[in-house]
């Protein structure tokens, strides 16, 4: 791409290579805004660069499998559930996961309701329990749609909804993160724990798509 932009400067391109990662190719405007303020905090002693190593570590242990691992437990202990959905900080805190200084709502879909979750603002998302948000989350037309038009997003994911179920969406804040807790499809019934939770998928906990029966035969 870069080696076939439209340029007015007029500087020489000796010979051309396919463009590598660790290319000397400019930053962008957001990489030298984060490495400007990260070194100047270091600098100012507000934390050290080990800090930054660790919590960059502690971003790469935050997947969707811990959010899985929750919709699992409630799908199989009842009284889990109700603490889930009575106090979504605390009952996954009980997993082990912390939600540091935000709170966690968890939403349940049923045969009648189906959540929804969208941050209209930007890109507010439950990292402790699904780990970094998917581009689509953060695009403009997403976070549009998503209260304009639920039905229609949804389609698009591949979601349709009988007319009779009510579609709610969640706008996410800074200090308030949504889950949704899907419905446990039907197939599953003698499952056991880390079976139901891989059946669990992202998209599935953001109320994008629902949670897939199993093919036939697929677990004994
Ligand atoms: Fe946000």
């Amino acid at each position: 791409m870069s080696e076939h932009h439209d340029h007015d400067h007029d500087h020489p391109h000796p010979h051309r290579h396919p463009p590598q990662p660790d290319s000397d190719a400019p930053l962008t405007e957001h990489q030298r805004l984060e490495i400007a303020v990260r070194e100047l905090l270091i600098a100012k002693g507000v934390f050290g660069s080990d800090d930054v190593r660790r919590m960059v570590e502690k971003f790469d242990t935050q997947t969707p499998v811990l959010g899985g691992k929750v919709v699992a437990r409630a799908w199989l202990d009842p009284a889990y559930k109700q603490r889930l959905l009575a106090d979504g900080t605390a009952a996954v805190k009980e997993l082990g996961i912390d939600m540091e200084h935000t709170k966690l709502v968890v939403v349940e879909n049923t045969p009648a309701v189906h959540n929804l979750i969208v941050c209209t603002l930007c890109s507010c998302y439950p990292r402790p329990v699904l780990g970094f948000p998917p581009d689509w989350y953060k695009s403009r037309a997403y976070r549009s749609r998503a209260v304009r038009e639920p039905r229609a997003v949804l389609q698009e994911f591949g979601t349709s909804l009988p007319a009779g179920v009510t579609v709610r969406v969640h706008d996410s804040t800074a200090d308030m993160r949504y889950l949704v807790l899907p419905e446990r499809p039907a197939g599953t019934e003698d499952w056991d724990e880390a079976a139901l939770a891989e059946l669990v998928t992202r998209d599935s906990m953001i109320g994008v798509t629902q949670v897939q029966p199993p093919a036939t035969a697929a677990v004994s």
